[in-house]
């Protein structure tokens, strides 16, 4: 019988490792990339695609799920697996951050936050235990500790007592967890570290967290603005703080090259909405760089993408009909951008895991970093 959750590290180089996360779902390969699924799909790609790609586990926004088509709602229709399509793991955020950041909060308590809908202004509460219940309804494999975010500006104090109750929300969170409820059999709980730039607030939430106890450990609160060299600052100290032998998830990171430096770094998993979102307005991911498919210079370009790229997408078809369907905003520019972008991340992520269980990640990130910035 398969384990509820294990992760196993095969190999490690420097700070970073290669492993294998084990569920009942499937498994995850580390280091791992999770395509965002916001509204229970991928956008513009079928779930056969997203997996197609490589990908194997993705995200669904709690916050977005739970105010349309509504948690008891996915729940009645058998799951987000069963919804959607996607039969693999599913990891869920809290909707700690897209409510703080999204919606109009109404009142900030120790209890949790209410707030309005962005979408039509009816009245909500988030708190520890209810979101544990929306992630059990939905049916995610891995459930997010619901926490307290604060801009990275706030003062020391703000930051301080942010974090503090965030670890209270952690334990809350974990004992909600614990009551049980659906699928219980088949999903882990993730604690989210907080505390900004600071090492000792950092070092505070990881004691914290680890006294509560986790299956994995993310980061929190960071690429909110703070530029990768105040991420990476953080990230020398912050993945150390958190259990060797647990996964670590630096959550919302980010572009190709914040993931290489952070996997040197010590971080197992990444979710992000860039290769999706670039995909939907022209630019896509190559290895000499992103590039903006709109531009003129691309009007008669017969090859691919990334003419070192395996997807579908750059088998097929050239920069040049790229460029026509998503000048005419055809629906498949977004879908066929989409797809290579997915395809790049994916790519990446098994080409560093390859770096890792070869013993030469410097090199590969080395190599990586100086083409990407040739191109651009
Ligand atoms: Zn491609």
């Amino acid at each position: 019988m398969t384990a509820r959750f294990s992760f196993a590290i095969h190999a490690t180089d420097g700070r970073a490792r290669t492993g294998t996360i084990t569920m009942k779902r499937g498994e995850i390969r580390t280091p791992a990339f999770m395509p965002v699924g916001t509204a229970a799909t991928v956008k513009a790609m079928k779930p056969g695609d997203v997996r197609a790609s490589g990908a194997d586990i993705i995200l669904g926004n709690t916050y977005h799920l739970m105010l349309r088509p509504g948690a008891e709602r996915v729940d009645r229709l058998g799951g987000l697996h069963g919804f959607m399509g996607w039969d693999r793991p599913i990891l869920t955020d809290s909707g700690g951050y897209q409510v703080m950041s999204l919606a109009e909060l109404t009142k900030r308590s120790e209890d949790g936050v209410a707030f309005k809908s962005h979408l039509d202004g009816t009245r909500h509460l988030l708190s520890p235990e209810r979101s544990i219940e929306i992630q059990r309804l939905l049916g995610s494999n891995i459930v997010m500790a619901f926490d307290e975010l604060v801009p990275t500006t706030s003062t020391r104090e703000v930051q301080a007592s942010a974090m503090e109750r965030s670890m209270r929300w952690a334990k809350r969170s974990r004992d909600a967890f614990d009551a049980g409820g659906q699928h219980a059999e088949d999903n882990a709980i993730f604690g989210i570290q907080q505390g900004a730039l600071d090492e000792g607030f950092r070092k505070s939430s990881a004691d914290a967290l680890i006294d509560i106890g986790f299956d994995g450990y993310a980061i929190g609160g960071l690429a909110v603005g703070e530029g990768q060299e105040a991420m990476f600052g953080c990230l020398d100290f912050a993945p150390g703080q958190l259990p060797v032998e647990k996964p670590r998830y630096l959550m919302g990171v980010g572009k190709p090259t914040d993931i290489v430096g952070a996997v040197e770094r010590g971080v197992d998993m990444f979710d992000c909405v860039l290769p999706t979102r670039s995909g939907r307005t022209g630019q896509a991911f190559t290895r000499q760089g992103p590039i903006n498919i709109r531009n003129a210079r691309f009007a008669e370009d017969q090859g691919p993408l990334d003419p070192a790229c395996g997807c579908p997408v750059c088998g097929t078809w050239s920069r040049a009909y790229l460029h026509h369907l998503v000048r005419a905003g055809e629906i498949l520019g977004a879908m066929l951008m989409t797809e290579h972008n997915i395809w790049f991340y994916q790519q990446m992520m098994a080409d560093l895991r390859a770096a890792i269980g070869e013993g030469r990640l410097t090199a590969f990130a080395d190599d990586f970093r100086s083409r990407y910035a040739a191109g651009q």
